[in-house]
């Protein structure tokens, strides 16, 4: 499974579609997502970064012990704080930038058996799930970061 490394590509600036039945081939994609995100070193990833224009993100914690499927993602909360992080992205290779997002979320979507999940995320997890569900809506970090730069300052986490 090859991942979109053109930002340009249309397919990233497009709003993804919701999934109303999770069949058997949406299983086999998340499977070769998670694979592919692990395999690229990044800690999430979105249908539409590996050309599938679907609400569906993966993720793990940064050291992938666990999983995360996530099916038609939706933030339902957002704390007041927000904190500055900086952000790589899988399909805008060899640029990082700082985004301002808030520190804490909470979001609802199905996992790949359809059952209705609710979690609260707060630091890296928030993060990379606010980074995610931006993909979902055809929007990119560096659309949204202060400043873009062609050298990491701290990290080297790629959603
Ligand atoms: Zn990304």
């Amino acid at each position: 499974m090859e991942i979109i490394t053109d930002p340009k590509n249309k397919i990233l600036s497009s709003p993804t579609q919701p999934i109303d039945h999770i069949t058997s081939n949406v299983k086999s994609l998340a499977n070769d997502m998670y694979k592919t995100m692990i395999k690229n070193k990044g800690v999430g990833l979105s249908a539409n970064q590996v050309g599938c224009p679907l609400s569906l993100i993966v993720f793990s914690d940064i050291d992938h012990k666990k999983r995360y499927d996530l099916i038609n993602p939706k933030i339902i909360n957002v704390s007041e704080t927000l904190c500055e992080m900086e952000e790589a992205c899988l399909s805008v290779p060899g640029l990082w930038g700082n985004v301002i997002r808030p520190e804490k979320i909470t979001i609802e979507a199905k996992n790949l058996s359809g059952k209705k999940i609710k979690y609260k995320f707060k630091d890296l997890l928030a993060r990379v799930v606010q980074h995610e569900l931006d993909h979902l809506s055809g929007i990119l970090f560096v659309d949204k970061a202060k400043h873009v730069y062609k050298q990491s300052k701290y990290t080297n986490h790629e959603f």
